[in-house]
């Protein structure tokens, strides 16, 4: 039923006109209702009594231990939340990610400032529901990446930011390479280009689809049915195959979980950041390296003939891999990327602790931009207008970004002290080692391990941003 709403959620994006949202809320408040009536129905206690304890499930490790003690999470978590602050968190929602989009478009947060007060204060009711140990954002955290703390969190990114700011400082002001910047590369080309890409990596078209979308992202509908959505620009062709790049990460994610398991915890990802984790490495580990160009660019020059015959590989690489801070987190390169989630991580937990009101959000998102990037916003439009997240009450979601880019570099260092050096099996034209590698420790194991646990089981230490910095610091570092 859960898959229900995402199968409406992706027809919001990618089918519906807009004249449906009303409508749309509608249908999504009472299926998120009926959702909470059934995983909060007294028979699951009693299920899970029944089961608890059995030798069935006295190996914490086997399938059904792991199953009886996430549905047990998950029951404890929905029956503390009640039904109406479940269906008026989904109103809410849909109304307010509606606002969110036309004050985006007419550059008027005034307009969207009182919808973003009552997410917090739904938020604060959710968490203050479920309840917390240390603090009311390890509540929220707990949805979306369980096992991490606030504290840990706090501790890991006083460490990332610090770092990243004079490598961003050293890049800063170096010249883009322009020449692709005025060629025009047709749209369904460049589809037909990236898609072949994905299912290169392992994208099982069996299972899966591509669409368009107004951004892109992965939706798993079912069982066999896992979407990616895509967006291309005519004046830029890395984006578009960068995106889908990672989509395809996410996407090899899913095909890779248990099918035999699928619709328990155990053919379920584990956690956002984890999932992040996926494509991030493609996106940013696979896809953004000489290796992987080696193999990919003689057909990409091929198939783009009259704009790209002047133009060398290097060159074509030095486009992708430039780090300019900018305004906007989605076009974030990875040096800069980890930055806006420090932003974003600050602010969140302060409009949550209520030391923030949405009204002075502006002034207090350009002085962090200040701070950490060195840039400021003209416009709320390019400042805090930009994400969707807060909208729908994605709050505690953003750090799983950033937590996907430390993973990333953490498990490409175990995935290659494993299988031995990979780049040169991407000029080869082979990602099945990678691909291989993780399913066998990552995707199988669907919600087996919490994620901390995942990755210090797979490669020998808690999560922890020192791999990144020195993979970044290694491939940016000037000079
Ligand atoms: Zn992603």
């Amino acid at each position: 039923m859960a898959s229900t709403l995402g199968l409406l959620q992706w027809d919001a994006e990618i089918v519906m006109p807009r004249g449906g949202v009303k409508h749309r809320g509608e249908q999504m408040a009472l299926l998120a209702g009926l959702v909470h009536d059934r995983s909060t129905d007294p028979r699951i206690a009693e299920l899970l009594g029944d089961v608890e304890g059995s030798p069935l499930a006295s190996d914490p490790e086997s399938p059904e231990a792991v199953n009886v003690r996430e549905l047990r999470r998950e029951f404890d978590r929905e029956t503390k939340l009640p039904r109406m602050l479940v269906e008026e968190m989904a109103r809410v929602h849909a109304m307010s990610s509606q606002a969110w989009s036309e004050a985006r478009d007419n550059d008027d947060f005034k307009s969207f400032a009182p919808w973003l007060d009552k997410t917090f204060a739904l938020t604060r009711e959710k968490a203050d529901a479920i309840g917390y140990k240390g603090v009311r954002y390890d509540a929220l955290l707990d949805d979306y990446e369980q096992g991490m703390t606030t504290e840990q969190l706090s501790a890991l990114f006083a460490e990332l930011g610090p770092q990243l700011v004079p490598l961003v400082d050293s890049l800063r002001g170096r010249p883009m390479p322009q020449k692709l910047r005025s060629r025009a590369f047709p749209v369904d080309q460049q589809r037909i280009f990236a898609e072949s890409i994905a299912t290169k990596l392992g994208f099982n078209l069996d299972g899966g689809r591509f669409d368009d979308g107004p951004h892109p992202f992965c939706s798993t509908i079912g069982s066999g049915d896992v979407r990616i959505a895509s967006r291309y620009r005519t004046n830029s062709v890395d984006s578009g195959f960068l995106g889908v790049i990672h989509e395809t990460g996410h996407a090899l994610y899913e095909q890779g979980l248990d099918p035999a398991h699928y619709g328990t915890p155990m053919g379920e990802a584990v956690s956002l950041g984890i999932h992040e984790s996926q494509s991030r490495m493609w996106e940013n580990l696979v896809g953004r390296t000489h290796g992987f160009w080696l193999h990919f660019y003689p057909q990409l020059q091929s198939e783009f003939k009259e704009q790209l015959h002047d133009v060398a590989i290097d060159e074509f690489r030095a486009i992708m891999n430039h780090s300019e801070p900018g305004l906007i987190r989605v076009e974030a390169d990875e040096v800069t990327y980890n930055l806006h989630i420090v932003i974003r991580f600050e602010l969140e937990r302060a409009l949550l602790a209520g030391d923030l009101h949405a009204n002075d959000l502006p002034s207090a998102w350009s002085e962090l931009y200040q701070r950490y990037l060195g840039i400021t916003p003209d416009n709320d439009r390019f400042g805090c207008l930009q994400d969707i997240h807060w909208s729908e009450g994605l709050i505690g979601y953003f750090p799983t970004y950033s937590l996907g880019n430390v993973y990333s570099a953490q498990l490409f260092e175990a995935a290659e002290r494993a299988v031995g050096p990979l780049e040169e099996s991407f000029a080869a034209g082979e990602f099945g080692s990678l691909r291989e590698w993780l399913r066998e420790n990552i995707h199988r194991h669907g919600k087996r391990y919490p994620a901390p646990a995942l990755i210090e089981r797979v490669t020998g230490n808690p999560p922890n941003p020192s791999a990144l910095i020195a993979s970044l610091f290694r491939r940016y570092r000037v000079g």
